[in-house]
């Protein structure tokens, strides 16, 4: 198929503020958006404002309210410390100074101790843009991939796109994660993560990947990505897109699997003609794409969307992996939803797709002690509990072992949860090594 280049043209700060389509909303609703942008980080580009948005549906459009600044994405009493300050036309300093405390303190920009838990020490040193959490798979943040082709309004990252470095996450050394895999035999995937590796140039990708291709234990590489969506021109028409493919190609020719583990919030992002012929270039090299997403109200909070979502990439090919629940950052108060409704929406999609589809896994936390899905709410000699069961532990030992909460209608989270049917507490606080403990759980994560 012919498919027409274009030249990525990212826009952010005030370039999104003045754009045409921004000037004809309404005043209100223009200054809600500033106040929100001052705090939080947001970037579009030409493909998501020409594809994927459907302006007429503006501002009720969920990609719309997935990419551009949303009123309810801040607390009140944040939203109006931050109003106030651009009303009374504050110093920038002033404001400047309001806004990272706020950045710091109320948005929780690690949960799930990221930074200080996951990180590992290594022959004396703690390898800084390497996380290793499960005992299979380590985590690597390449330092050129810490951004984003557009940002998602949910993102549990977002702390890596506003300048404060020392939050930040970054190896420039590709050795450093060699040697830790060579010491690490047990590790059989390698999962690059970001922002967005695929923002990276083809030639330092491959100063990345090339050397794990001499590794014997390692089966596959991973790639975490939102490329497919917000920029499928780096498949398809970008100068160094056919090189790419060529080291996609290297990888299965080394006897390992490519992954490209694509994030799809939308049926809408599989829907542009460069988008599936990105999705047929990546297949035709051997690699398999494998599709996960959180769920989030105002944008894929029905059981129709992921139902449509599913089936389409069931379609062309590709692989449903993960639901997750939205994680406890950013603007989580915008976006997150109880467990219980989660749950709900998980199975009525479910219900409306083959088993071919029933590949996806959820509503599922990242949380401390490991991946944890709710499988269903029943009821047990006589009460209401939520089923759960854990996908990944931080202890190998407990994947796959369930445990039973408390139905709480309320509950968004793991740390929501209170152990059922009388136990006093949840088998991995007890069984947990020290960094397990329940305090830990309590703390704000
Ligand atoms: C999800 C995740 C992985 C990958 O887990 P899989 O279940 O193998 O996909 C690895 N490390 C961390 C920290 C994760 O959150």
């Amino acid at each position: 198929m012919k498919i027409e280049p274009k030249t990525f043209q990212p826009i952010s700060g005030q370039a999104l503020l003045d754009l045409p389509q921004v000037l004809a909303l309404q005043a209100d609703t223009q200054f809600a958006m500033r106040v929100v942008a001052s705090v939080l980080p947001f970037r579009v580009n030409n493909h998501v404002l020409e594809e994927l948005i459907d302006w007429s549906r503006v501002p009720d459009d969920p990609m719309f309210r997935l990419v551009f600044p949303q009123p309810g994405q801040l607390e009140p009493a944040v939203f109006d410390r931050v109003a106030d300050l651009l009303r009374a036309g504050a110093q920038e300093a002033q404001i400047r100074e309001e806004v990272q405390r706020i950045q710091k303190i109320d948005l929780n920009p690690h949960p799930a101790g990221q930074l200080e838990h996951n990180i590992p020490v290594f022959e004396g040193e703690r390898q800084q843009g390497i996380q290793h959490k499960y005992r299979e798979t380590v985590l690597f943040f390449p330092s050129q991939g810490q951004t984003c082709h557009a940002y998602c309004g949910y993102c549990f990252r977002w702390a890596q796109f506003v300048g404060i470095d020392e939050l930040k996450f970054a190896s420039r050394e590709a050795e450093g994660l060699v040697e830790y895999l060579r010491a690490h035999p047990q590790v059989t995937d390698v999962l690059f993560t970001g922002g967005d590796p695929m923002v990276m140039r083809t030639k330092v990708l491959e100063r990345y990947i090339e050397p794990l291709l001499k590794l014997d234990h390692l089966d596959s590489i991973r790639i975490g990505t939102k490329s497919l969506a917000w920029w499928p021109y780096r498949f398809v028409t970008d100068s160094d897109a056919d090189a790419l493919l060529r080291l996609f190609e290297r990888v299965e020719q080394a006897g390992k699997r490519l992954a490209l583990m694509a994030h799809a919030s939308l049926p809408v992002e599989l829907k542009p003609a460069v988008a599936q012929e990105a999705i047929r270039r990546i297949q035709g090299t051997g690699a398999v794409i494998r599709c996960q997403a959180p769920l989030v109200k105002h944008v894929n909070d029905d059981p129709q969307v992921w139902a449509d979502l599913w089936r389409e990439e069931v379609r062309l090919g590709m692989v449903p992996y993960y639901m997750f629940v939205e994680r406890d950052t950013g603007a989580r108060e915008y976006y997150h939803l109880p467990l219980a409704q989660a749950l709900e929406i998980y199975r009525e999609a479910l219900r409306r797709t083959s088993g071919l589809a029933r590949t996806v896994r959820g509503p599922s936390m990242s949380a401390h002690p490991g991946k944890v899905c709710v499988d269903s709410i029943e009821r047990i000699a006589g009460e209401e509990v939520f089923v759960m069961r854990f996908l990944q532990g931080r202890d190998p030992e407990w994947a796959g072992r369930t445990f039973f909460a408390k139905y709480d209608p309320q509950a968004a989270w793991l740390d929501d949860l209170k152990p059922a049917l009388g136990e006093e507490s949840f088998f991995f606080e007890t069984d947990a090594p020290a960094s397990v403990a329940r305090t830990r759980l309590a703390e704000p994560v």
